[in-house]
């Protein structure tokens, strides 16, 4: 329609032209990778994604804490997670969840036996509300100190403000790291090390977290994975706010990849199916159902096709604007 009256217009627009020679180069660009004569993302044309990716609608119910594995607990919700790393110096927190959470996830340390006087490090995946809703209060509480990404220690530090995503308001209270990490930084407490890498994308400094654990004179590699999950509605090519996020994400997931995982944990427990692997738990599954490394590379598979899938559909997009 559109096309059919353009052409007849006495003002004839100077985008018409323009605009099929963009779409001839897409439909090339279609043709090339269809043939697979490249070997160039930018040209393979990716079908919509099996699995759908995204944050289920699920209640953020509380969950029974649970020994995870070794000296790792599961001290979180039904959706946020929360990770307690026991050591015989004191007690590591990864995730604090949100403000309102905080009464629960304190009972949960309680009813594992825990003293929650006894944090001294708090860590988290990334900074975001649902992560880090919690932590100045938990860490005025136990005067435990804050480990942080650098990517995101001031997005943490303004309380959001700054947040590429948001509006410039604050979405939560302020957190000052007392510690500034680097990409392979590691923290060790107690006998337990925890290894800081770097994948970004979900926000500039989201923190995949690694671990090694004992159980049944077995040392296991624990990874617990950030978030590789793009954000809904935020532009990922040219995106004056964060200009390197899809390079970001593709190094992210190189990254995770790279990292030997035998028990996988994430920040969200829909990311490892954590309900479910907790009931076969609870009946007594062996091995542990939560040592998975094949869900593991199965999250990998799944959230790096979701990534290359919207970057193509945001190429595809700006090109047809021209
Ligand atoms: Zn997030």
């Amino acid at each position: 329609m559109e096309h059919s009256t353009a052409d007849s217009r006495a003002t004839a627009r100077s985008w018409t032209p323009q605009r099929t020679a963009c779409r001839f180069l897409l439909l090339l660009t279609m043709l090339v990778g269809a043939t697979g004569c490249s070997q160039q993302e930018t040209t393979e044309l990716l079908p919509p994604p099996q699995k759908k990716i995204y944050n289920p609608p699920y209640p953020n119910d509380p969950v029974t804490p649970f020994q995870i594995i070794g000296n790792i607990y599961y001290v979180g919700m039904a959706n946020y997670s929360a990770y307690l790393i026991s050591t015989p110096e004191g007690l590591i927190l990864l995730d604090t969840m949100l403000e309102s959470t905080l009464p629960v996830l304190q009972e949960n340390i309680r009813k594992l036996g825990f003293k929650v006087e006894d944090i001294k490090i708090l860590l988290q995946a990334h900074a975001h509300v649902d992560h880090v809703g919690g932590l100045v209060d938990m860490k005025q509480l136990t005067g435990a100190k804050v480990y942080v990404m650098a990517e995101d220690a001031d997005v943490l530090a303004d309380g959001g403000v700054s947040d590429f995503r948001g509006d410039g308001r604050q979405l939560w209270k302020p957190v000052q790291a007392d510690v500034i990490l680097q990409d392979g930084d590691q923290i060790t407490l107690g006998g337990t090390t925890m290894a800081a890498h770097l994948t970004a994308g979900h926000t500039k400094g989201c923190t995949t977290w690694s671990t090694q654990t004992e159980e049944g004179g077995q040392i296991y590699n624990v990874v617990f994975v950030c978030s590789n999950r793009v954000n809904d509605n935020i532009p990922m090519i040219d995106n004056p706010k964060y200009p390197n996020m899809p390079e970001d994400f593709a190094s992210g997931f190189a990254k995770l990849k790279s990292l030997p995982c035998d028990v996988f944990l994430a920040s969200h427990a829909f990311m490892f199916n954590m309900q479910e692997k907790r009931t076969r738990q609870e009946q007594g599954a062996e091995p542990n159902p939560f040592i998975d490394p094949e869900g593991y590379r199965t999250y990998i598979a799944d959230f790096e096709y979701d990534f290359r899938y919207r970057l193509q559909q945001e190429r595809l997009e700006k090109q047809s604007q021209y």
